[in-house]
């Protein structure tokens, strides 16, 4: 068994802004040369998470209104008294997404679903550089 662990990085517009990176995950697969094993994608930092979700416009608008209703960006938050940086709603909405995501492999493709992408969702309040961690373990 071997484990590699690189990265990548994505520009994003934050405000729950959600980045497809089915494609740099493939691509760093493909360039280990492991054929089985499982992939995690991880997210540093505490206001952007990793999931994945079907990336068809329809969702790009339901998923973040889903987060507004339930963590509105323009609730109290006690974060914001702490850092004065406004983002309390980022922080609370990245613990409830996680910061990572576990997909299995076979013959060096990833098993997803035909309709199932990885999303990099960036919750903070600003433009951010966000660096994606992906560990592979595997054969
Ligand atoms: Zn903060």
């Amino acid at each position: 068994m071997k484990i590699e662990t690189t990265s990548f990085s994505v520009e994003t517009n934050g405000h729950t802004d959600i980045i497809d990176i089915t494609g740099e995950v493939k691509k760093v697969l493909s360039e280990s040369g492991l054929r089985e094993g499982t992939a995690l994608v991880f997210v540093p930092g505490s206001t952007a998470g990793v999931t994945t979700i079907e990336y068809e416009p329809g969702l790009l608008h339901d998923y973040p209104a889903f987060f507004e209703k339930i963590i509105p960006s323009s609730s109290e938050y006690r974060h914001n008294d702490t850092w004065h940086d406004g983002n309390g709603h980022s922080h609370v909405r990245a613990a409830l997404q996680g910061a990572s995501f576990t997909v299995p492999f076979k013959s060096s493709k990833l098993l997803l679903g035909t309709w199932q992408q990885i999303i990099l969702v960036d919750f903070d309040a600003r433009a951010r550089n966000r660096k994606v961690i992906v560990q592979l373990m595997g054969n």
